[in-house]
């Protein structure tokens, strides 16, 4: 047979595609991901992160390439192989990012995508639930006013913003949002509540949506220009699913600009290289990467913090009962707690970091092949920064011509000289926050780093290159804009120059919004299903 609809990856978007797509019960649509169905309880339990951060079966576990400026080092960079995709493995932390992020892309050809355009679309994303318990909304992603549930080391972090003048918010998702911050987090009843959950698994019952899992995608195929269907691997041998209507990519920003490749869109000569013919001589597939780079501060703390309620034996039975019974305690959050968005001057337009205060500390060990991350045995916390609109470029792209080769990811940290300007300045505000009274108190000793007092600006910078890494905030690789010269799709996500072809997920922002990139991705995916199934924006 033949599908109305082919979407490739059920991460944070493709969940979404698959559920929209699919509510018209004429449409027929395949959704096809390379890893497991979600039946983990890690997926659901939200602390489960630590368990999935270097999972085997339902983590890409990707490496990038060696960058000098980070000293050589290869960084880490997980990403979700499951259903859910990264959203299934994140953090949570739920930040819609700030209106002049979207105004920015429009600017940069995006056109109907600016704030006014986008703020409708996270509302019917959201149901947001107050400290009481109250709702607002009806969308199906629940988004968690947690101020009532974080630890109470957190509270010396908001005295030490006030006292070192950068203020606080009270809704970091809100008008007014710059200062220190409680995170709010997308969880419904202690239960992680993403795409996959709140979109996917509902609609899987419908007949006309199936989903096949463990179908690795090699390419997706062409009659002259338009998508003609996607082959991929399942149990061992190659699949062809024909699709009569489109094809969906939504694979992510690091795997979608890969899949166009080996299905010959991408820069000629990279597709010769490996022996690929070309399709569309489509320089931009895989340029443009972004990111956020983000250091973190550990201390030994004279208060107690989570660490000593997760790390004894006694401490993880009280928080499993706590969970069980309640739905709440420590299993039921994310580790980030607090932070917020911040200006280094006063007179910036913008804020320029995003912060993290998370009231715990945690060591990883080897265990077999397997990494295990643990919380350390003594009180501590994690006081951290992420430039939020870094100006460095990378770019993606594939080393081989099948799935099975690994990417090469060439993330180009700190090539534009403002990025280094700004990162002396997110350390330097961790300085101030940190010699306030109230956080010289709450230190015992620097765990992983020289003191933060002592450091000069040089000192900081050097520090971020020696130990910075991935925030795992990938986009911009197939990024969306007004013509082929300077983007790969459309304002309506159309790859320039295909027919039959749309590509959403997090790949197509034109510019990384100033914050984590799961809600924007999820927004993406319900504006491309209204754009695409004609519903009134
Ligand atoms: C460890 C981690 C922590 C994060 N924390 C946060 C956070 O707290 N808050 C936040 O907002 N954002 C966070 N993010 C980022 C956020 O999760 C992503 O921006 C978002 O999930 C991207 O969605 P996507 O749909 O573009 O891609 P994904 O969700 O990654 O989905 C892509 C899907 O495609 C599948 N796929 C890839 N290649 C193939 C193939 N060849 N064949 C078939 N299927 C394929 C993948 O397995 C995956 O399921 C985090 C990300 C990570 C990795």
């Amino acid at each position: 047979m033949a599908w109305d609809y082919i979407v490739i990856g059920a991460g944070s978007a493709g969940c979404i595609m698959a559920e929209r797509l699919s509510r018209d019960p004429k449409s027929n649509v395949l959704l096809l991901e390379a890893g497991p169905k979600d039946y983990s309880p890690w997926v659901h339990l939200p602390l489960g992160y630590g368990k999935l951060f270097f999972h085997e079966k339902m983590n890409w576990r990707f490496d990038a390439q060696a960058e000098e400026a980070l000293d050589g080092r290869v960084d880490y960079w997980p990403r979700g192989k499951v259903v859910g995709g990264s959203g299934a493995i994140n953090a949570m932390v739920y930040a819609r990012g700030l209106p002049h992020d979207y105004d920015d892309w429009a600017a940069a050809g995006a056109t109907g995508w600016g704030w006014d355009d986008v703020a409708p679309v996270f509302d019917q994303l959201e149901t947001r639930v107050d400290a009481d318990g109250k709702t607002h909304g009806s969308g199906p992603i629940h988004v968690q006013d947690i101020r009532r549930q974080i630890h109470p080391i957190t509270r010396h972090f908001f005295t030490a913003s006030d006292r070192a003048g950068y203020g606080r918010s009270d809704d970091y998702n809100g008008s007014d949002p710059i200062g220190a911050a409680v995170y709010q987090i997308n969880t419904k009843g202690g239960l992680r509540c993403a795409a996959g959950q709140a979109f996917l698994r509902p609609a899987l019952r419908r007949a006309n949506l199936r989903l096949i899992t463990g179908a690795l995608v090699q390419r997706i195929t062409f009659d002259g220009t338009r998508a003609s269907g996607v082959t991929y691997t399942h149990g061992g041998s190659e699949h062809t699913a024909q699709a009569a209507g489109e094809v969906v990519l939504c694979a992510g920003a690091v795997a979608s600009p890969m899949i166009l490749q080996r299905s010959g869109i991408g820069a000629g000569s990279l597709l010769q290289s490996h022996g690929i013919d070309t399709v569309i001589d489509q320089p931009n597939v895989g340029q443009n990467l972004q990111d956020h780079l983000g250091v973190s501060y550990y201390f030994k703390s004279t208060e107690p913090s989570l660490n000593n309620q997760l790390a004894p034996l006694w401490g993880k039975a009280l928080a499993a009962l706590q969970f069980a019974f309640a739905r709440r305690g420590p299993l039921a959050l994310s580790v980030n707690q607090t932070g917020g968005y911040f200006k280094t001057n006063p007179a910036l337009a913008r804020p320029d970091i995003q912060m993290y205060f998370n009231p715990v500390t945690y060591s990883t060990r080897k265990a077999g092949h397997r990494p295990i991350i643990n919380p350390d045995p003594f009180g501590g916390f994690i006081i951290g920064f992420s430039p939020t609109r870094p100006q460095s470029r990378g770019a993606i792209n594939i080393s081989g011509p099948t799935a099975a080769d690994a990417p090469q990811i060439t993330p180009n940290s700190l090539s534009h000289p403002d990025d280094a300007q700004t990162i002396i300045a997110g350390g330097q505000l961790c300085q101030n926050i940190m010699q306030t009274d109230v956080m010289q108190a709450l230190v015992k000793s620097p765990l992983n780093h020289a003191d933060l007092r002592g450091m000069t600006a040089d000192d900081l910078l050097a520090d971020f290159r020696a130990r910075c890494g991935t925030v795992y905030h990938a986009n911009g690789t197939c990024r969306m804009g007004a013509d082929a010269t300077t983007s790969v799709v459309d304002p309506q996500l159309r790859l320039h120059g295909a027919q039959g072809l749309r590509v959403v997920d997090a790949s197509v922002f034109p510019n990384i919004t100033s914050a984590n990139t799961n809600a924007p991705t999820m927004m993406v995916a319900m504006r491309a299903a209204d754009i695409m199934t004609g519903a009134p924006a």
